[in-house]
Formats: C-alpha cells, structure tokens, sequence
C-alpha cells in the first residue's frame, strides 16, 4: 500500500447498495479532497447485478479485484428476483464465498447510540442511553462452516445434519483481535458462550483465559448466550466490547441494532490477514430501493472504519463520524429514524449534508 494513496474494490450490489454507496463514495471524496489523499475507486460486480451481466454473482474478475485493492467497499446483495435460482447461484452465496475466500474471519459492527436518535430506540431512553458496544463476531468457522452438514435419511427417517466445531487457533485469534480492541477502548471484554451445553464453547472460554494473561489490563467476562440477549435488553450499556462465535454473533448483533433506532445506521468491518471488507449491516431493502429513502449512514460509517483499520487514517474516520453526528443534531433525519414533526430527506441529501460538512 503507498502512503496517501489507496485502491478501493466498490461491490455496489443490488437494490439499495448502489444509491447507498454512491453517497459513501461522495463522502469519501470530501475526505480525500481535504486530506490530501488519493482514493482509486474500482468498480467491480457482485450478486444479483453480476449474476445477470455474467450468469456468475461472484465472477472471477470480481474476486481478483477484491484481493488485488487495498480494501473493499460493498452494498448490499439479493432481492425477489433472484430468489428461485439454485444455491450456488444465489447472490448472498457470494457474499459468504468473498468472505471465506478472503479469510476474513473477524467481523467487527459498532452499536452506537446517538443522543439525538435517542427517541427513535425501540428501549426506554434511560436504558438506551449512552450505548456504545463493539461486537466481535467470528465470521469464517462454527456451525455455518462446520463438516459434516446437510440433509440425509437414516432408518427410514430424514435428519438435517450441522456441525459446531472451533480449534483452538480459531478461537485464538478471533479472541487476540477482540482483547487488543477492549485494551484500546474501555478496556472490558464480554465473552459469549453457551460452556455449559457445549464442548466447543468449553475450549472457546478456556482459550479467553489463557489470551486474558497477555492483555491483564483488560477485564474479562463470561456469559451464556441467553443470558447476554436477555442483558442487551434489559442494561445494555453494561458491555463495552462483546466477542462471540459464528452463529451467537449474528444473532446478538441484529438483536443489539435496533437498540440504535434503525439497521440503516450501522457499519460494519470484516477484517483476516489481507484485504479487508466494509459493508453496511443491512440488506438490498427491495422495499424502499429506487426511491432515494435509503439511509446512507450505515454505509458512510462503513468507510469511516475503512478509513480506520485499513488505511490507519484515524483524524480522517473522525471526520466522518463526527460529520454524521453533527448532521443528525441539526435536525436532519431519513425517514427510518424519523420522529415527530420534522420533514424527512432522501438518501442523496443526507449524503450531501454530510460531505459538506467534511469540507466546512
Ligand atoms: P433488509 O436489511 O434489506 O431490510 C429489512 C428492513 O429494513 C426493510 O424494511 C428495509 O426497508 C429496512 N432497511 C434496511 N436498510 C435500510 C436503510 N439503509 N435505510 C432505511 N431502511 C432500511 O433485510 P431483508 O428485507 O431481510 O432482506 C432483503 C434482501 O437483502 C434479501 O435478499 C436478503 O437475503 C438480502 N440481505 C443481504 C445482506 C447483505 O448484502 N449483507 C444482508 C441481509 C440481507
């Protein structure tokens, strides 16, 4: 990677994705512009949008750009259209080969809650206050990956068949990641597992532990996974960073995105040993996509996080951020975050409002 200089793999995908990312795009320009940086954006196909172009949502090409760029920036995949086609051929399949191909095994998503959207939580404001919670989700191993799988017939009788198996070099470095995070950040790690129904969650706390010695600054908890969905309710801002397995992480953190008044507002990271990926938490919205009532800030965040842990250009990611807080303060709002009186933006301003603000 040369300095002030950074090669962008963009996946606009479908429904949503493009009117999404064409305002992270115009954000990141303001950046640019005022960093002094340059920011080489390579468009490339994924999904729904590359299954019709080439018959294939993941095609050779597109994967060959995503290694050979300094970071990934993606929309969204899937939609109705694409619903009937055979599995391998679906959109969101794609998705999870990019992300296994690209080993990218540590998936990062920040749970902020604004004081300004405080309204707009589905928690009582006392309890959604103040919110500010980074889940760590192992993304490439566990039950969604694990051998042996699938549907077979025994005796006469049809069984669906999954697998939930870590090694302990899974576990490791998923947990390296997620302790260097709490040490720079709260310094509290909340461990999620369900130890006492599970083998692999055993060896999971075990392997917590022993990573707790080389990062002692950091206070390590453990909990059950049904205790941790019951605690994101009831006292969220107990957690600072949570670190979980594969199929708990997904849930947990669809659960704790809410508490933040829409899936519009959160980015997300997914980081392994090479290139790294960056994507909205939500879907392609088939719902709203066309019309320009897509939040983009999800998106926005997402290269603000870009900007943070593949670029270490951390003044930059600030601008962003704060960016986005000052223009929700001043009142502006996309419909899904919308309350009482006010009048909602569309996609596009909110994604100009933004931009200028970067460059005031
Ligand atoms: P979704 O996240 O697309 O939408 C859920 C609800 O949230 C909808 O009502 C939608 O209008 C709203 N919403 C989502 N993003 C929004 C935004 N930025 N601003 C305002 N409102 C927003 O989930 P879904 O409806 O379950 O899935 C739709 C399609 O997306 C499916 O094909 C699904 O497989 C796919 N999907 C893709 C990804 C991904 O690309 N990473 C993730 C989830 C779902």
């Amino acid at each position: 990677m040369e300095k002030g200089k950074y090669s962008i793999a963009v996946f606009r995908g479908d429904g949503i994705g493009p009117e999404v990312i064409r305002q992270a795009i115009l954000v990141l320009n303001a950046v640019s512009r005022r960093a002094g940086i340059v920011l080489d954006f390579r468009d490339g196909l994924i999904g729904g949008a590359a299954y019709e172009e080439t018959g294939d949502p993941l095609p050779d090409e597109s994967m060959a750009l995503a290694k050979d760029s300094d970071a990934i920036l993606l929309g969204s995949v899937g939609g109705p259209r694409w619903e009937g086609l055979n599995h391998h051929l679906r959109p969101e399949r794609a998705l999870l080969d990019l992300r296994k191909n690209l080993g990218l095994y540590a998936n990062l998503r920040p749970v902020i809650v604004l004081e300004d959207l405080l309204g707009a939580s589905p928690l009582k404001q006392h309890i959604a206050r103040n919110v500010d919670i980074l889940i760590v989700r192992e993304l490439t191993g566990g039950i969604y990956f694990g051998q042996p799988r699938g549907i077979r017939t025994e005796n006469g009788m049809r069984i669906g068949l999954n697998t939930l198996v870590y090694s302990e070099a899974e576990i490791s470095r998923i947990g390296r990641i997620a302790f260097s995070l709490a040490s720079k950040r709260r310094k509290h790690l909340c461990s999620v597992d369900k130890a006492n129904v599970l083998e692999s969650s055993r060896l999971w706390r075990e392997t917590m532990i022993q990573i707790n010695r080389d990062y002692p600054d950091v206070k390590l908890e453990h909990q059950y996974v049904d205790n941790c969905a019951m605690q994101l309710i009831r006292d969220p801002s107990q957690f600072d960073v949570i670190v979980t397995d594969n199929m708990f992480g997904d849930i947990l953190s669809d659960e704790a995105s809410v508490i933040t008044g829409s899936i519009g507002m959160l980015p997300s990271a997914s980081l392994g040993d090479r290139t790294a990926l960056y994507e909205p938490i939500h879907g392609s919205a088939p719902d709203i996509a066309g019309k320009d009532l897509a939040n983009p800030i999800a998106a926005i965040l997402s290269a603000a996080m870009m900007l943070r842990y593949s670029f270490h250009r951390f003044d930059e990611a600030a601008w962003i951020e704060s960016a986005v807080r000052e223009v929700i303060k001043n009142g502006m709002r996309t419909a899904d975050v919308l309350q009482g009186r006010r009048q909602a933006v569309g996609t596009e301003a909110m994604g100009e409002a933004i931009a200028k603000k970067i460059l005031n």
